[in-house]
């Protein structure tokens, strides 16, 4: 089936280079190509003897075009494959033809039907099957549709609707069907590097990446720099990520497969690693995990409005106090995760703390949420919670002097610094699939050192 897939496209691509005075064909409006794609029979084509068997069988059976290819598996060629099937299958008889047409301002599905003498009563039937409609409603000035025909019968249409999705409208045994397809899209392996000067979004771009390849920096490394207090200029990155294509247009950027980040002299290095279950995580070099056990800070916060302190002033009860948590200003409603895995064992009203959660985690670390304005739904005493779940909201209830976030860590009952505090790592690469990480990782960091330059890879 590729074979024959490949060979169609090809010629197709041929005709698409054809030049462009092949244009202009009826009124200046509308923007039409046109041509036959295939003519003869079954014997005429040897292509056609490469047809694999699957699809000879709806030949013989007389089945005016092989069934379209699977949703989310069509390439964008798929459609110009179907005519083969088409003029295999009645001989001279059946040949279609593809037009490509450019939609004009005002134009709706019924005028270039119109314009192109296709078949109203195949409209008619395109408007009652299911997921065509609304996908068909209102086109976009500019924007192709490519229909196939044989003397105005209509046998497919294909509508491009977004980035990731196709509109294909075919016709097997039962008539015309429509399916909404995955377009199939490219990845290019690619390595920039760069140097900060003011901030990472501005030496990424100027790298040539775009925003996500910043924020997934700051995302992988955000565990061990704090990407707006620790980041100096001077600081240098370099990494290797999959750039998305579609249609030999560039898309988006995609995954990081390695990077490595100088902060301040000392280099951090991560790769990305796909274990056999299916897990994707950041390693580095040595399979450490780049995540820690525990989040530093618990909630999107302003500022920090009041540090860990052995002895202050307690702005409500006005007596020297230690501050044995943090305290991070952020709006009355802000979502406040959980720092770690573990299980709540309080959630409640408790005094001074206000309304507060408490959660225990593994190796006697506890860690307390104070003066919530509400607990997310779910938050019970016994509920177990991963790392990231929001657990509850910024208020100001208890003893507080406006909306903030109290927060503790205690590791056997004793106040850390949750600023300061060495948080646990989190597990390192699973000894089964050491060795596969060891030989799976080395290229891509390899490609950290290697001098720069596009590599391609295809899919
Ligand atoms: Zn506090």
């Amino acid at each position: 089936m590729a074979l024959n897939f490949k060979a169609v496209g090809n010629r197709l691509g041929a005709l698409r280079r054809l030049p462009s005075a092949a244009f202009c064909l009826q009124a200046a409006a509308c923007a039409v190509v046109a041509w036959s794609l295939w003519h003869g029979g079954l014997s005429s084509a040897p292509a056609l003897d490469k047809a694999p068997p699957a699809t000879k069988p709806d030949a013989r059976a007389g089945t005016p075009v092989s069934a379209a290819p699977a949703p989310g598996q069509a390439a964008p060629i798929s459609l110009a494959a179907t005519p083969l099937a088409g003029a295999q299958i009645a001989g001279a008889q059946l040949a279609l033809s593809r037009i490509d047409v450019i939609v004009t301002r005002n134009d709706t599905l019924d005028r270039i039907f119109r314009r192109l003498k296709l078949s109203l009563a195949d409209l008619a039937s395109i408007r009652f099957l299911p997921g065509a409609r609304t996908n068909l409603d209102s086109l976009r000035p500019g924007e192709s549709l490519h229909l196939m025909h044989k003397d105005g019968q209509l046998f497919g249409l294909e509508r491009r609707l977004n980035e990731s999705q196709t509109l294909k409208v075919s016709r097997d045994v039962g008539g015309l069907k429509a399916d909404v397809v995955q377009n199939a899209l490219d990845s290019r392996r690619r390595t920039v590097r760069g140097r900060i000067d003011s901030s990472l979004f501005e030496a990424v771009q100027a790298a040539g990446a775009h925003d996500q390849t910043a924020v997934a920096l700051a995302d992988i490394f955000g565990w061990d720099i704090d990407f707006v207090l620790d980041v100096r200029p001077g600081d240098a990155f370099v990494v290797t990520y999959e750039e998305i294509w579609r249609d030999g247009a560039y898309v988006k950027d995609g995954p990081i497969e390695a990077a490595a980040f100088v902060n301040q002299g000392h280099e951090y290095r991560a790769v990305r690693y796909t274990d056999p279950e299916g897990g994707s995580h950041f390693y580095t070099p040595e399979g450490k995990s780049l995540h820690k056990a525990f989040l530093r800070a618990p909630v999107e916060f302003t500022r920090v409005s009041s540090r860990f302190n052995s002895a202050r002033r307690h702005p409500i009860l006005n007596l020297i106090r230690a501050h044995k948590g943090i305290d991070y200003a952020a709006p009355i409603g802000t979502p406040v995760k959980a720092a770690g895995d573990g299980r709540v064992r309080f959630a409640g009203n408790k005094g001074g703390y206000g309304n507060v959660v408490e959660i225990e985690h593994s190796a006697s670390i506890v860690t307390v949420y104070g003066h919530l304005s509400r607990f997310a739904h779910g938050t019970h005493a016994g509920a177990r919670v991963t790392q990231g779940t929001v657990i509850a909201y910024v208020g100001m209830t208890g003893l507080a002097t406006g909306p903030h976030l109290h927060y503790e860590y205690r590791v056997n009952g004793e106040f850390k610094n949750p600023q300061t505090v060495a948080l646990p790592g989190a597990a390192p690469i699973d000894a089964r699939w050491s060795a596969d990480f060891l030989t799976r990782s080395a290229p891509l960091l390899a490609t950290l050192d290697a001098p720069q330059g596009p590599v391609l890879v295809s899919r």
